[in-house]
């Protein structure tokens, strides 16, 4: 085995898989250093539009990390090492302060932010988000948190009490990447759940003859009749954008309408509007 080849001795991996474990450690020392003075990281916020009207009608809040020689690390990289590293917690804080302090200045309805399944373990968080709030003076109802469909399905505790205590303070919360977790269509009926993000594979394979079409028109369907809200993520096309109108698809967001925007882009797209009117799409 690896251990029993000694010191000095290239593990059972080799020498490639020595470089990654190397760079995750220097990555982790890195992120560690950054959450203690936060400059490194910031919020960017990507559009969600509402698809009758056009109208620009929330932003859901995405975590970005310029790194000072790697330049900027996707939370896809780095979200996995924060919850390893016991560091999410902290990077979470600091996404949902300044998601909250951000919105709090803008006219949207609602902010989303994305948590992490292990921050809804942490038997505080509810109490985190209650302290943000009151910080920033965001209205519980205008914060929803994105949860993934397997995070929310996680039988635990800590969640359910954190749950029940977000939700009684009227902050919503959406299933994300929905439809890949296979198992939450049967228990849908017993969420206490407002909106469902469906995943952006099933919009992507629109057109390609897999049977999304039917998925995502079932997801639409099924969510109507339990009263949630349904937004499609990653729309890019616009026969994509055609179809999830027409099946009555009720927020689209994607890199059709915006790549995610910084808060100084959100505050110029804003600026001069009168009387808080949202921005509208012309090609919806
Ligand atoms: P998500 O919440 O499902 O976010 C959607 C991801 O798809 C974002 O990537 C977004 O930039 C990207 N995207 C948006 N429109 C399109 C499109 O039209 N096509 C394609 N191909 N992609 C599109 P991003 O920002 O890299 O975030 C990736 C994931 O990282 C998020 O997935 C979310 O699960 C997680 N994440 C982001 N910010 C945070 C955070 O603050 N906390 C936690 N716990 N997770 C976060
Ligand atoms: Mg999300
Ligand atoms: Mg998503
Ligand atoms: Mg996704």
């Amino acid at each position: 085995s690896a251990k029993a080849s000694g010191r000095g001795c290239y593990s059972i991996f080799g020498p490639h898989m020595d470089a990654l474990v190397r760079e995750r450690a220097e990555i982790e020392r890195d992120l560690r250093k950054a959450l203690s003075d936060l400059s490194q990281f910031k919020v960017f916020y990507q559009p969600k539009y509402l698809a009758e009207s056009g109208e620009m009608g929330s932003v859901e809040a995405l975590a970005r990390w310029q790194h000072p020689t790697r330049g900027m690390i996707s939370p896809v990289y780095f979200v996995p090492i924060a919850e390893e590293a016991g560091l999410i917690r902290e990077l979470g804080r600091y996404v949902l302060e300044q998601a909250c302090r951000d919105a709090a200045r803008w006219p949207f309805e609602t902010v989303a932010v994305n948590v992490s399944p292990v921050q809804l373990r942490d038997p505080g968080f509810a109490v985190d988000v209650m302290g943000i709030l009151s910080r920033t003076g965001l209205l519980p109802n205008r914060l929803e948190l994105e949860v993934t469909e397997t995070a929310w399905m996680e039988e635990c505790e800590e969640c359910s009490t954190n749950f029940r205590a977000l939700r009684a303070a009227g902050i919503g919360i959406a299933l994300d990447d929905f439809g890949t977790g296979f198992s939450t269509f049967g228990r849908l009926h017993e969420t206490e759940v407002d909106h469902i993000k469906i995943d952006k594979s099933f919009v992507e394979g629109l057109g390609a003859d897999r049977g999304d079409e039917a998925i995502i028109q079932a997801i639409v369907e099924l969510a109507r009749a339990k009263g949630l809200k349904t937004t499609a993520e990653g729309v890019e096309t616009e026969a994509q954008m055609e179809f999830l109108k027409r099946v009555g698809c009720d927020e689209l967001q994607g890199f059709l309408y915006s790549e995610p925007l910084s808060g100084e882009e959100v505050d110029r797209l804003l600026a001069g509007r009168p009387d808080r009117r949202l921005p509208r799409l012309s090609i919806v």
